[in-house]
């Protein structure tokens, strides 16, 4: 699809690297108005083709608290002073849900926002966690066409919210706090799986010993855990957003991940489009089946024998996908 108007103007700002056309961009590609959605999909897959170097996306999670705004800030910092340029996106479980976020109430990243090569985006207030995270993938691609060589996607440690960004970045990286190895018991460790990189952060005054045990604590967890990857098994480091301690080595290990990759790389992005690709196709049957007043109808008449017991959730959700498709048909 060639592209018109807005979305011609927008490709063309984008491209030379201008930080409002690409604001603009990510607002219409938030935008659920049909045109906006059209235009959006055209621009979004102009920007796909540009040719770039190879960029990096990484996500980052951790507890509200942890120190991700400060971490972000100042790792963001240190990548700009080493010549790349960042863009920082964020999925936020919490503005779904609430309309409230927990990631974008405060002022956040002061250096980093008002930065010449960084563009700091906070996450929608408004729209289901799978179409923000979608626009998210999509906000994405618009950076780097718009030559952010490095993606820093933030999310809060609550939620699905981790698993659909470890769907759309190359490496995952978690933050912990000092002290906080007992919390990896029971659901913590399903995000630690997700981890290619742990970085126990605030080492530094008082905390350096407990992040010192922390670390070890981590390091043992991670020995048992089977690696996403086969040529790279997960660390552990220190660090300290506040004093900038290890920052560096946090982002030596980045890059050697990034290396490891190898041809990997392209494989995983593949990968990474496959992944959405099915999420959008379950999005929008789902979107589709529900419009459907025939169908909804049908679940609605189902839906006392599911509740009682006398139909099985199985069973019942068989019958109203064979509805919505006869009578697609
Ligand atoms: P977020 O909610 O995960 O984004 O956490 P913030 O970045 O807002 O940080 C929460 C608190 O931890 C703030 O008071 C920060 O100043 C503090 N903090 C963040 N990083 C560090 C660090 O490396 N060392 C220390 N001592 N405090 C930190």
């Amino acid at each position: 699809m060639g592209l018109t108007g807005r979305a011609q103007t927008l490709f063309e700002g984008i491209t030379r690297g201008d930080r409002m056309s690409l604001a603009r961009a990510i607002t219409l590609v938030e935008s659920s108005r049909a045109d906006h959605r059209k235009q959006a999909g055209a621009l979004v897959s102009a920007c796909s083709r540009v040719p770039r170097p190879k960029t990096l996306r990484i996500g980052l999670t951790g507890t509200p608290g942890v120190g991700k705004s400060t971490f972000i800030e100042s790792l963001g910092m240190l990548l700009l002073r080493k010549g790349h340029r960042v863009s920082v996106l964020a999925v936020d479980p919490s503005s779904a849900r609430s309309g409230g976020s927990i990631l974008g109430d405060k002022t956040r990243m002061q250096d980093l926002s008002v930065a010449e090569g960084a563009f700091v985006r906070p996450s929608p207030s408004r729209g289901s966690l799978g179409g923000v995270a979608r626009n998210t993938m999509d906000s994405i691609i618009l950076a780097e066409a718009a030559g952010f060589d490095v993606c820093l996607v933030e999310t809060v440690g609550v939620g699905q919210s981790e698993t659909m960004v470890a769907d759309m970045v190359d490496m995952f990286v978690l933050l912990l706090q000092p002290g906080s190895g007992d919390e990896l018991q029971g659901v913590k460790r399903g995000i630690m799986e997700l981890a290619d990189l742990v970085v126990i952060n605030k080492a530094d005054g008082a905390l350096e010993l407990p992040a010192k045990l922390t670390r070890s604590e981590i390091n043992n967890a991670l020995h048992l855990m089977v690696p996403r990857r086969p040529a790279w098994t997960p660390k552990c480091l220190r660090a300290s957003a506040v004093t900038g301690y290890n920052l560096e080595r946090v982002w030596d290990t980045v890059l050697k991940y990034f290396d490891g990759l190898g041809h990997e790389w392209d494989a995983l992005r593949a990968e990474q489009r496959e992944k959405w690709m099915w999420r959008e196709v379950h999005d929008l049957l789902m979107a589709r089946i529900r419009r459907d007043e025939g169908t909804r109808l049908f679940a609605e008449s189902l839906k006392a024998d599911v509740l009682a017991g006398g139909v099985s959730p199985g069973v019942a959700a068989e019958l109203i996908v064979e509805r919505f498709i006869s009578l697609k048909t």
